[in-house]
């Protein structure tokens, strides 16, 4: 099956609420976010075929760890993803998957496998091409969106503030657009500079008010520090 591993975690506690889980992180993604933590990840190897790798790091790991992060990059461009979830499953681990909600068609394929999405929501939607440099980008995270609300599976949509491009109007009109759309479980995180990349937290905390409006607007709101 087609996988391309640029990396794991051996465990972690945070990235998939509730479990003791690794991190696989799979190679490329379409999109260019400017503060990406991981640009090493960003380029796209079709040939790879890393599953043998993983299931011999998994094997050990059974009875240990409760679940498998699949991270990115960006997961749903990986063409053997299904067959791989199916797999580790079958290996008696839960599956998350982190994704940024690029491709509609491809989560609503896996969602029915999946124990947990985290889901990033960039910015608005009709801003999207700012940070993702991708035409019409924010439509499909809306279509993706939907989707995964639909669907039943927990989740956490997340966003990244970058005060580059947001303000205190902005985070908080974002929100209520999410809240609008049915989004219960939402967390905000601080933007860490990447190289070639400034990011002045000073301009813009998100603490204070932002977490006191958004602690009325979601019955589970998260406030993450970097
Ligand atoms: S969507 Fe995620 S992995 Fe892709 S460029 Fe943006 S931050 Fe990086």
């Amino acid at each position: 099956m087609r996988l391309n591993i640029g990396g794991m975690t051996s465990f972690t506690t945070i990235d998939f609420p509730g479990h003791l889980a690794a991190v696989v992180f799979l190679q490329g993604c379409a999109w260019r976010c400017p503060y990406c933590h991981n640009p090493h990840l960003l380029k796209v190897d079709e040939a790879a075929d890393d599953w043998e790798m993983l299931r011999a790091f998994l094997e050990p790991r059974r009875g240990f760890l409760d679940g498998v992060v699949l991270s990115g990059g960006e997961p749903l461009l990986q063409s053997g993803l299904a067959e791989a979830i199916a797999s580790i499953k079958e290996m008696g681990f839960k599956v998350a998957l982190h994704t940024a909600g690029a491709n509609p068609q491809r989560l609503e394929q896996h969602l029915p496998m999946l124990d947990w999405v985290g889901f990033d929501v960039k910015t608005s939607f009709e801003n999207y091409s700012q940070i993702t440099g991708i035409a019409g980008s924010g439509d499909k995270v809306k279509e993706s969106l939907a989707l995964l609300l639909a669907s039943g599976v927990d989740y956490e949509v997340r966003t990244t503030v970058d005060p580059n491009f947001f303000t205190i109007d902005s985070v908080l009109e974002l929100a209520e657009t999410l809240a609008d759309l049915g989004v219960t479980h939402y967390a905000l995180q601080e933007c860490r500079a990447v190289e070639g990349h400034d990011v002045d937290r000073t301009s813009l905390s998100i603490d204070g008010v932002i977490r006191e409006k958004m602690n009325m607007m979601f019955p589970d709101f998260t406030l993450r520090y970097n």
